[in-house]
């Protein structure tokens, strides 16, 4: 009997708003510590919040296109909590009547659409951020000291629920991947992970194939990039099965996932979960988006990177069609012209290897680089990829550069590294056609790059008979 992963996420995106959810300090990164804080921030008697506009415009854009229905009418909530990073005691939120109800997200898949069920997208207050000194890897434990910085605090964030609807760590990081894109190209934040702008935690429970309804779940927090989400979730999958294949019972409970060791340690158990006592912000009115103003955001959302993928996909194949997309190269993609496989080819595989800006290529010039790849060295392609990023970049000096094509200049090196690798050699005569792109690799190493591939390809094939 197998196992089945049942895996939803939660996701907060932090806004890039000009100022704070409530009050009008600066909403900026990496300032000094509590520069960027006012009496209504910093939770002084007596203040009063005035909800920022562009904010709750936003979280109704996110709403839409992720196919979420909008409230007619949202309340603000108070969630208690007492904390050193929540100056009020409470962080204003929402809970019962979120500004965005339930929704559908299509993520493409290698083997069709997978929808993802989205519960809410809410808005919320971010809380100050804790700093704590002298424990290890930053954490509360065996910290000397810990630090508030309250330039995060009051700052706008979106919370986003999925439905328990991925099956798998893989398709957890696509989806998250696809969302990341999405928010990017709404131009609502910058969707870091690494910096925090972008973090998820993931609610995960296991049943038997085939098993109705959900056993207990137990909630990942806070993993800092796409790859410890996915290895984070199959690590968790794995602890879960065992526990239930040694006849045991797995317990609801919030866990670390540490990417150094792979190990899964307990933060609380559900015992010590918080009752939140939310209830009504009494200081805020609800927030009624009029039914024009939701019209002309949904009117002002351009092509979404699902579809992209799938339009893309006819053309390229959906592996390369997914990479540009979610990458956002599929901008320079769609103004290069040529062979479309080639073109995606490059920009994924050689100019993003390179670390290339592919938002500075220019695409002609682009597009006559690889329009002449195969007649050039290989170095020299590599050298004006490498280039290609550069003010005033032109493809001209290098389409000079023809790659050696002439069979009788070839043949002494194919020789060379036929006698080299006779076992490889009998191999290949074997069946082993695989081996083709090692002799021409080799070729190409013993000729400085300088051959054609595509000629020694077939010069190559020739001598082996096949
Ligand atoms: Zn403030």
């Amino acid at each position: 009997m197998t196992w089945e992963p049942v895996i939803g996420l939660e996701i907060h995106v932090q806004l890039k708003t000009r100022t704070k959810m409530f009050c009008r300090c600066a909403n900026v990164w990496g300032e000094d510590p509590n520069t960027r804080t006012c009496p209504v921030c910093l939770a002084h008697p007596g203040v009063l919040p005035v909800p920022n506009r562009r904010a709750i415009e936003w979280t109704v854009k996110l709403g839409l296109a992720l196919g979420c229905e909008v409230a007619p009418r949202a309340v603000f909530a108070r969630k208690n909590y007492f904390y050193p990073d929540l100056p009020k005691g409470y962080q204003i939120s929402q809970y019962e009547q979120p500004l965005c109800g339930p929704g559908r997200f299509v993520v493409p898949g290698p083997a069709g659409d997978h929808e993802i069920g989205i519960v809410r997208a809410h808005l919320e207050e971010d809380a100050a951020k804790t700093i704590h000194v002298g424990g290890a890897a930053g954490r509360i434990h065996g910290a000397e000291t810990s630090l508030v910085d309250f330039n995060r605090g009051g700052t706008p964030l979106v919370e986003i629920v999925s439905e328990p609807d991925l099956r798998s760590a893989e398709q957890a990081k696509r989806f998250l991947q696809l969302l990341r894109q999405t928010v990017v190209e709404l131009g609502i934040s910058d969707a870091e992970m690494e910096k925090g702008s972008l973090r998820c935690d993931a609610n995960v429970s296991v049943r038997r194939a085939g098993e109705a309804g959900y056993r207990t779940k137990t909630e990942l927090k806070n993993m800092n990039s796409f790859t410890f989400v996915a290895r984070g979730i199959e690590a968790e999958v794995e602890r879960q099965i065992a526990t239930y294949e040694a006849g045991g019972e797995v317990v609801q409970e919030t866990l670390h996932f540490d990417p150094q060791t792979g190990s899964i340690t307990p933060l609380r158990s559900k015992e010590e979960a918080d009752d939140y006592r939310y209830f009504p912000e009494p200081d805020l009115v609800p927030v009624a988006p009029p039914a024009e103003l939701v019209a002309s955001l949904a009117a002002a959302i351009p092509e979404l990177p699902g579809a992209r993928i799938r339009r893309l996909e006819q053309e390229i194949g959906f592996d390369l069609a997914e990479g540009l997309v979610t990458s956002g190269r599929d901008r320079l993609y769609e103004r290069v012209e040529g062979d479309r496989r080639a073109v995606a080819n490059v920009i994924m595989n050689q100019l993003a290897g390179a670390g290339v800006d592919t938002e500075r290529v220019d695409p002609a010039e682009l597009g006559r680089l690889i329009e002449a790849r195969e007649r050039m060295p290989r170095t020299v392609f590599d050298e004006a990829i490498g280039r290609a990023a550069e003010p005033g970049f032109s493809a001209a000096p290098y389409l000079e550069q023809q790659a050696v094509s002439d069979a009788g200049e070839l043949e002494p090196a194919i020789s060379a590294v036929l006698a080299a690798h006779p076992d490889q050699v009998a191999a290949y005569r074997g069946g082993k056609d695989g081996l083709l792109g090692f002799f021409v690799g080799q070729v190409m190493k013993a000729t400085g790059g300088k051959a054609n591939a595509r000629v020694v390809s077939e010069l190559v094939r020739e001598r082996l008979g096949a």
